[in-house]
């Protein structure tokens, strides 16, 4: 068997958006593989480990770090941005409100982590909930005109709860943090 050293390298990863939009059950369907419909806001750690395998001869070892309820006051704080090497924007295709907050969250986050390039900064930005069928108000097309405007940022439609393109999102995002490096 040939045991040849992998690389591993180290990667945060921040969650953001408004509040129930699924951040923490994208979180959880992608650490642990489950879904529940109730995440206590203030309970659970800040962050999540995973190791990652790309399977391309790259792992990662990956902390997500959620929001815990902090997001109405948008006072994330410095430590929750220091050292980000990636970030999913996330919304719910459900609330065009959360939609539209995207801008901001998008804002903050350069603000707070300045890096030297934002327009190549690895974000990806996530419209969950699209198995709540009907209830859908932004399309695709107006999301996708909103990350290429953006520099073109990756765009995944997700479903937290069936677990649909949840592990697509995340590892893109890495994969695309780890392809900075
Ligand atoms: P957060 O505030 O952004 O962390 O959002 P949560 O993960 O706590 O989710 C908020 C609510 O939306 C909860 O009741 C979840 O069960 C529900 N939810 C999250 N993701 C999905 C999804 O993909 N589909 C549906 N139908 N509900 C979801
Ligand atoms: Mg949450």
């Amino acid at each position: 068997r040939n045991y040849s050293p992998r690389r591993l390298v180290y990667i945060k990863a921040i969650i953001l958006g408004d509040s129930g939009v699924g951040k923490t059950s994208l979180m959880h369907q992608y650490v642990r593989g489950t879904f529940s419909t109730q995440y206590k806001a203030t309970i659970g750690a800040d962050f999540m480990k995973k190791d990652v395998d790309l399977g391309d001869g790259r792992a990662a070892d990956v902390a997500c770090w959620d929001t815990a309820g902090q997001e109405r006051f948008q006072s994330l704080g410095v430590a929750f941005y220091r050292g980000a090497d990636c970030c999913m924007l996330c919304f719910d295709v459900t609330n065009a409100r959360s939609f539209e907050n995207l801008e901001s969250w998008r804002d903050e986050f350069l603000i707070q982590v300045g890096p030297r390039d934002p327009e190549s900064f690895p974000f990806v930005v996530v419209g969950n909930k699209i198995d709540m069928e009907g209830k859908r108000v932004v399309s695709q097309k107006r999301a996708m005109e909103w990350c290429a405007a953006k520099g073109n940022i990756p765009y995944f439609e997700t479903s937290a709860k069936k677990d649909i393109n949840v592990e697509e999102a995340f590892k893109t995002v890495v994969r695309n943090a780890m392809d900075q490096e």
